[in-house]
């Protein structure tokens, strides 16, 4: 089977497996893993942050950072795409008691204008809005990603009324690979940046939360309290060192092949329109008549794994573990039906 169901799905390499096997390993709640000690400096060395932090998970991750930067009753601002109130199961509510302040943006991506617009004035009565979390990429956007240009006026808005700026920065690097832009310079509009290893990068596990000292510290407690403290967790570490050393490059490759399979479908006649494709992550809506449902069945029978994305829209997201020869496979199929 061919699975386009989304970047998580990838397996180590044989590299990447040979890596962990050589880890050198400690406990890491007692910070004496050097492997996961040294993931965490690469990371925040990378972002010109002061820290970082191993979790087992993005979701975790963005939970952390929104408990450190508010505090009950307080607000955040985001997207009404995002993946903080989309898919982590109203986790802002239950983790930090705040509430969400959402905008209509363009495929999952907001104006300096918007959250200008959105942030209340301070009265008893109303929620403090304290932080702005953007996604980049954007996942429910269709992988629509924003250039630090777009970023900027948003740091200085959020600077000049005192609001924290977070970075769901899960697909990261399939923006970076398209802009050219460096981490570094991604870091220094942030105050905090979660990066995922475990999506198109192919590690099996964890993600990376960055900041400055005295925010990690928190976070690594809170890291503790929410169950995500982990003993030997060098062997995972270990697989992220190797992603971000070898398997960055090619997200180049993922996003070209989500933009060829776009082409194709775009003359195809039971597509009604396809959305712009930025990065590994496809969404094309079908025909009336044909439901997305019949469409995925008809994609499983000839060996192709995709999800729906709504009634008549299906979602295809390429990765590592999907490979040229697929790809062909993927476009004889797509013609086929
Ligand atoms: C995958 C993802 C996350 C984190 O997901 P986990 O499965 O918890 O690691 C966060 N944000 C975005 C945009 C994602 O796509």
């Amino acid at each position: 089977m061919i699975n386009l169901i989304s970047d998580t799905v990838t397996k180590p390499t044989p590299g990447m497996l040979e890596a962990m096997m050589q880890a050198e390993v400690g406990d890491d709640v007692f910070r004496e893993d050097p492997t996961v000690n040294a993931l965490e400096e690469k990371v925040a060395q990378m972002f010109g942050k002061e820290a970082a932090l191993y979790c087992p998970s993005g979701t975790m991750t963005n939970q952390i950072a929104i408990k450190v930067h508010t505090q009950p009753l307080d607000e955040v601002i985001c997207d009404e795409y995002s993946h903080i109130y989309q898919y982590e199961t109203a986790g802002y509510a239950y983790n930090s008691g705040v509430g969400i302040n959402l905008i209509k943006g363009t495929n999952g991506k907001i104006t300096a204008e918007q959250v200008a617009a959105a942030i209340k004035p301070r009265y008893d009565w109303l929620p403090i809005s304290r932080l702005v979390v953007l996604e980049n990429t954007c996942n429910k956007g269709g992988g629509s990603y924003y250039t630090l240009e777009e970023i900027r006026p948003i740091q200085e808005l959020c600077r000049e009324k005192g609001l924290a700026l977070h970075l769901d920065g899960a697909r990261l690097f399939n923006a970076l690979v398209e802009t050219g832009e460096r981490p570094q310079e991604v870091g220094a509009h942030f105050d905090s940046v979660s990066l995922c290893l475990s999506k198109g990068l192919g590690a099996p596990v964890g993600s990376v939360l960055i900041g400055r000292k005295d925010f990690i510290q928190q976070a690594r407690r809170l890291r503790k309290v929410m169950g995500g403290g982990m003993r030997q967790a060098g062997y995972l570490a270990a697989a992220c060192i190797y992603a971000l050393d070898h398997q960055v490059e090619r997200l180049r490759e993922d996003n070209e092949r989500a933009r060829r399979i776009g082409e194709v479908l775009q003359g195809l006649n039971y597509v009604e329109s396809v959305r712009p494709v930025q990065s590994n992550i496809l969404i094309f809506d079908l025909v009336e008549g044909l439901t997305a449902d019949k469409f995925l069945e008809e994609l499983k029978v000839r060996g192709v794994n995709a999800s729906a994305f709504g009634p008549q829209t299906v979602r295809f997201v390429t990765h590592l573990d999907f490979t040229e020869q697929m790809m062909d496979q993927v476009l004889a199929v797509l013609k086929q039906i």
